[in-house]
């Protein structure tokens, strides 16, 4: 929020000041299927027909665990056609798996086994499997059901468990001296559980014109004399106006409510936005396989309701890219007109992996706060909160005013 405030004043905003913006309203969304080959029940490996398939995280592979065949899904971003051009998105175009969800729909799916015809059931809250209690087959759920437990695509976990411990156990004890010391006897890194979030990748075809009046100074110089002094400018004003057209390349979006809620009195969320970026290019098709022995979170947002502050975002990604365009104009520019078009969009579902390692401290007024370590299941990236051992925090101050107040007294 204080990158974006800083960005308006430097374009010449001042507050409440900001022109209007047009949206250009677009026709329905155009669908990606992207579950037309999949089916729910066996998913059987090829080779031996085991139905015992899980991650290989070292090789982001799926493995048989009787044969020992691995294989991949198929990359989605070639399989749905998601590296066209930017620039030829015309109008929303969305995969099958982030369509808008329906409320009430049974979070609990019953097929039949295909391997003795037994009624199972999944729960999808909870888990893409279960197995079969007649014939001990695994069955996965991979159809989309407007649930938003089905995402059209998935980034499998490739740090392995025991890199997310260690880098856990690092962040800690780089922290040890001021964390609390309940916290420290009960770290527990081997805890840490492999979850999939769910997010919307997002592609924006859009194009942004301004139009305004900028001031380059000139020369600056003091008239008057004695208890009259004041100092004066000479400016160039300049008609200021820019046209250009903005291509967004996966922005990447949390799509469960708890996690867009950003409040840190609240919760510790926000630090999941900080072991961003993934390498959302090597998504894969869904696949429940890659869920085994993970947990999953569903989607609870819709496009729609996202879709505000991807165009938000957006629009302050251009006027950001256009500032290096705007150093003449060093007494600023005040922009007076304002257009903003968005021609196409393209929105996928994703599971994302994280590696979370979590914590509940209760506060002495009986308040719980939940903190989370969390790790980038793909780069390592760790970020987290750890309960603060106040006193600590004080005694620490106070040695640096006392070193700070020593260094100053070396320099007079
Ligand atoms: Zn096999
Ligand atoms: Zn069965």
């Amino acid at each position: 929020m204080r990158e974006q405030s800083r960005q308006e004043a430097d374009t010449g905003y001042a507050p409440g000041e900001e022109p209007a913006i047009d949206y250009e309203e677009h026709d329905g969304p155009a669908v990606i299927h992207t579950d037309s080959a999949v089916k729910d029940g066996l998913n059987k490996c090829e080779r031996c027909g085991s139905t015992e398939i899980s991650l290989n995280v070292a090789k982001g592979t799926l493995r048989c665990h009787y044969c020992r065949h691995e294989w991949q899904e198929a990359s989605a971003v070639e399989e749905f056609d998601l590296d066209t051009p930017i620039s030829a998105l015309d109008g929303i175009t969305i995969g099958s798996g982030s369509a808008a969800l329906v409320p009430g729909t049974d979070e609990v799916v019953s097929f039949k086994c295909s391997a003795c015809g037994a009624e199972v059931v999944i729960d999808t809250e909870h888990a893409m499997q279960a197995r079969c209690h007649w014939c001990r087959n695994t069955l996965s759920m991979n159809q989309q059901i407007p649930n938003g437990a089905v995402p059209d695509a998935v980034l499998p976990f490739s740090l392995p468990k025991d890199e997310a411990v260690g880098r856990i156990s690092k962040f800690a004890n780089s922290r040890k001296f001021f964390a609390h010391r309940k916290f420290l006897a009960e770290f527990t890194p081997e805890n840490v559980i492999g979850v999939y979030l769910p997010y919307l990748i997002v592609d924006v075809n859009a194009s942004m014109s301004l139009q305004g009046m900028g001031e380059h100074k000139l020369r600056q110089y003091t008239v008057g004399s004695d208890d009259n002094k004041r100092t004066v400018y000479d400016a160039d004003v300049y008609q200021v106006a820019r046209q250009f057209d903005l291509y967004v390349d996966d922005l990447t979006i949390e799509s469960s409510s708890d996690k867009l809620n950003i409040d840190t009195s609240h919760n510790t969320n926000n630090i999941i936005n900080t072991i961003m970026p993934f390498d959302t290019k090597n998504i894969v098709r869904f696949d429940a396989n890659y869920l085994s022995g993970f947990s999953s979170q569903r989607r609870d947002t819709n496009v729609d309701n996202v879709s505000d502050i991807v165009l938000r975002q957006t629009r302050d990604i251009g006027r950001h890219q256009m500032l290096p365009t705007l150093r003449h104009y060093d007494r600023g520019v005040r922009w007076e007109q304002e257009g903003f078009e968005v021609k196409g969009q393209r929105w996928v579902s994703a599971y994302l992996p994280v590696w979370l390692y979590s914590y509940y401290e209760e506060k002495r007024n009986g308040k719980k706060l939940l903190h989370y370590i969390a790790v980038n299941g793909r780069t390592g990236e760790t970020m987290g909160s750890i309960p603060i051992n106040n006193r600590r925090l004080l005694i620490a101050s106070a040695i640096a005013q006392v070193f700070g107040t020593i260094a100053a007294v070396l320099f007079l």
